[in-house]
């Protein structure tokens, strides 16, 4: 039997924030000026505050200016815009990030929209996300950037592959796949109402799982050989101890890939890593400099 390489995300993160770190400073040397992400966190989702505490460690770690934004659960819709306003229009601040979920009296779209395009750092914003599908130079969300870099580290050129995305989520599942098509891939994408998932995993010589149903694909469902990228964090009790795992079962999928991503160290720390790769690219944008590489 085959055993898959194991790739190992968290290392790939550290370098690829090293590479951030040095372009950080090669731009503070060349415009007098560092890069500035602003970070807005409403209300108290413990997960949320983990993940924000982390993106601020990470951007202060790069060299860039942290702005933290810490709203109440009962802030309102317009408190929240003009806040997002002021963000917009502050030339120290070039990336902007909105911590999702937002609570419920808030409309998430309204506020996505009212990003600066130019600072929305996710890719979420509709500017965005239609250049992104038309192939156009867009600010990518950072999972699925993230997840392509793993791949063409592994791969090289991705062209003419068969590919499936499991999962079609607006942050996840349909950027990824847009960024598949855009490497020339064939792309499909799966979701909770494909009639024979397993027949579509066994075809994918890419595939990449975004779900949020912990152990969704077995290993006998792979194609042998394949390239497996695990999005899925999923907390689960196992022998009495809370753990995480992905959505692809690990033990059984290693042993009829190529190579796959484990949870958690794969895909996870890339995100936080792209977060700050876009805000480098933001800034240089705004300031007409050369795309960072
Ligand atoms: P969503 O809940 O927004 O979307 C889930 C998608 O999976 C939907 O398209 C849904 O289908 C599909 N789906 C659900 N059940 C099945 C099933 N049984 N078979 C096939 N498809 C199914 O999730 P997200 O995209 O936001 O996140 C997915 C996972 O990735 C989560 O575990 C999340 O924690 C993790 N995640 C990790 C990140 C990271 O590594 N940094 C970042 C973001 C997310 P349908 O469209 O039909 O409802």
């Amino acid at each position: 039997p085959i055993t898959a390489r194991v790739i190992d995300g968290r290392a790939f993160a550290a370098d690829l924030r090293t590479r951030v770190r040095d372009e950080v400073a090669r731009l503070a040397d060349s415009t007098g000026q560092t890069p500035g992400l602003a970070v807005v966190l409403v209300g108290e989702d413990a997960a949320s505050h983990v993940y924000v505490r982390n993106k601020v460690r990470q951007t202060r770690e790069a060299g860039m200016q942290s702005h933290e934004h810490q709203l109440p659960a009962e802030t309102s819709q317009e408190d929240l815009l003009a806040l997002i306003a002021r963000l917009n229009a502050d030339p120290s601040v070039h990336g902007i990030l909105v911590q999702l979920p937002l609570p419920a009296q808030i409309d998430t779209h309204a506020v996505i929209q009212a990003i600066d395009p130019a600072k929305d750092v996710d890719g979420f914003h509709i500017n965005n996300v239609g250049l992104l599908g038309t192939g156009q130079k867009a600010l990518v969300p950072c999972t699925p950037l993230g997840c392509l870099m793993l791949l063409r580290a592994e791969l090289g050129s991705l062209e003419g592959r068969r590919a499936l995305v499991v999962g079609a989520s607006n942050i996840v599942g349909k950027p990824m796949a847009q960024l598949l098509l855009a490497e020339k891939c064939t792309v499909a994408i799966a979701h909770s109402r494909t009639r024979d998932l397993e027949a579509e995993v066994r075809q994918a010589e890419i595939l990449i799982v975004a779900t949020g149903v912990p152990g969704l694909i077995p290993g006998h469902w792979l194609r042998p050989g394949a390239v497996v990228l695990d999005v899925g964090i999923n907390r689960v009790e196992r022998e009495g101890k809370e753990v995480l795992v992905g959505d692809v079962d690990f033990a059984s999928a290693r042993k009829v890939a190529g190579a796959i991503t484990p949870v958690p160290g794969g895909v996870g720390p890339m995100t936080i890593a792209c977060l700050l790769a876009n805000t480098v690219t933001a800034f240089a944008r705004a300031r007409g400099l050369p795309e960072p590489a």
